[in-house]
């Protein structure tokens, strides 16, 4: 099997941790945004590790900078719109998010957005809606050629954090809001070259998965191409049995068939059946120079003398 890659693999940094699918609800409780730029961007890069967090219990909300003008079959921009809105809102269903939030800034164009509107609004949001963990577009990593996807990893990146400190909006505080940081970030591995330190096993959200690309009817992942196949198979006399009955199926089936092979990569060097790969952040991890609490405390106890 080839992959048409501009760079020959992703690039692990450090040991690379495998995360299966955990029982109960450890997360319960906890709070999740997904921010992509795109309709299919979530489809493509996040959509197992979304469905096994909610699955683990984090409510979640997914959060589109863009308003995906640009990307759609037919000649209207305005219908583009719509259909893609309409496309995201079942892309939400099928993963289970609890609400869309759509900051519509224009598609391909996201540089021309003030930077420090974007970050405003995504303080306001991880503010408001308490959230926890973000995933989202690794604001630095190399090969990315969609202004889009960098300019909301970086918008992401600076108010993950500033939405913790107590003198950046200091209305949202007089409103009644309260400062929350992100406390940790799953960012996407997506052209290969970009860094990962974390494989997803998402086989027990394959279902979901293969949903959520199928609702990507207009762009990206192209849920669309099961039926279109066997339109024109129809026409020659033939059909793939695999293919099914009804044009849902055939999207479903498409994908099923086509469309995960490098999941599939992805999972290999680790066993796993299909993984999705991140780059993950924990909590905390901010470089100070300083000594632990802890030591500093040991360090205290042990030289301090009465005065
Ligand atoms: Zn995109």
């Amino acid at each position: 099997m080839t992959f048409d890659s501009r760079v020959p693999a992703y690039e692990a940094v450090g040991e690379v941790t495998v995360e299966k699918k955990q029982e109960g609800k450890p997360h319960a409780g906890k709070v999740l945004a997904a921010v992509q730029a795109h309709a299919d961007d979530i489809p493509f890069f996040c959509a197992g590790l979304v469905a096994k967090l909610i699955d683990e219990g984090y409510t979640a909300y997914l959060i589109q900078t863009t308003n995906d003008e640009k990307c759609g079959p037919t000649p209207s921009i305005g219908d583009t719109i719509r259909r893609n809105e309409e496309e995201i809102d079942v892309l939400a269903k099928e993963l289970g998010f609890k609400q869309v939030i759509h900051l519509s800034y224009r598609n391909h164009f996201l540089d021309e957005a003030s930077p420090i509107e974007l970050r405003a609004r995504l303080v306001y949001l991880i503010r408001a809606l308490k959230i926890d963990t973000i995933t989202t577009f690794s604001p630095w990593g190399h090969w990315e050629e969609n202004p889009d996807h960098y300019i909301t990893g970086q918008a992401v990146e600076a108010a993950r954090w500033m939405a913790g400190m107590s003198k950046d909006y200091p209305e949202h505080m007089a409103c009644g809001l309260q400062p929350h940081g992100v406390k940790d970030l799953y960012y996407w591995t997506m052209r290969p070259g970009q860094p990962y330190n974390t494989a997803v096993d998402i086989e027990p959200y394959l279902e979901e998965k293969i949903a959520s690309m199928s609702a990507n009817k207009s762009q990206g992942p192209a849920g669309s191409h099961g039926r279109r196949l066997r339109e024109r198979l129809a026409r020659e006399g033939k059909r793939l049995p695999e293919l099914g009955e009804d044009d849902e199926t055939a999207d479903r089936q498409y994908i099923r068939l086509f469309g995960l092979a490098e999941y599939e990569q992805l999972g290999a060097p680790y066993n796993l059946q299909y993984a999705e790969y991140f780059y993950y952040m924990p909590p905390g991890g901010t470089f100070t120079g300083s000594m632990s609490r802890a030591d500093i405390d040991a360090y205290v106890a042990q030289h301090a003398v009465d005065l």
